[in-house]
């Protein structure tokens, strides 16, 4: 079988070509972020010219996309760290609904027009 090098630790693997970011996600980094609020223009008042660089540099790289191919022990961390520094759980995801006959926002797979659709049944005299 053909085996390709991670493009992060190098390891021998079998898993296919797709595209990734340039960088494992980095705790130290998203700490720093995290500590600032992904506030940049106060990063770079607050810290060393020296951290500031290696950070937008970190971050870019995150956000740089390339094809390779990565291992399972690094899938498995980097997902652990994602699922961690940016838990998509309260974003809305785009998917087709079949009793809407269309696209709309769905939230942990719930469709949020249904949903809401349903919400004004169970209530249908507000108060307000
Ligand atoms: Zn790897
Ligand atoms: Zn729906």
């Amino acid at each position: 079988m053909k085996t390709n090098k991670c493009k992060y630790c190098g390891a021998e693997t079998t898993n296919a070509l797709a595209f990734f970011p340039m960088t494992l996600i980095i705790k130290n980094y998203e700490e720093q972020k995290l500590l600032y609020n992904n506030d940049w223009e106060r990063m770079e008042k607050e810290m060393s010219p020296e951290e500031f660089d290696a950070l937008m540099f970190y971050d870019q790289l995150l956000n740089t996309i390339e094809k390779g191919c990565v291992c399972n022990e690094c899938s498995e961390k980097d997902s652990e760290l994602y699922n961690k520094y940016y838990d998509t759980s309260d974003e809305f995801e785009l998917m087709y609904c079949d009793k809407c006959i269309q696209m709309t926002n769905h939230l942990n797979g719930v469709c949020q027009k249904c949903a809401k659709l349903k919400d004004d049944l169970e209530e249908p005299d507000l108060p307000f």
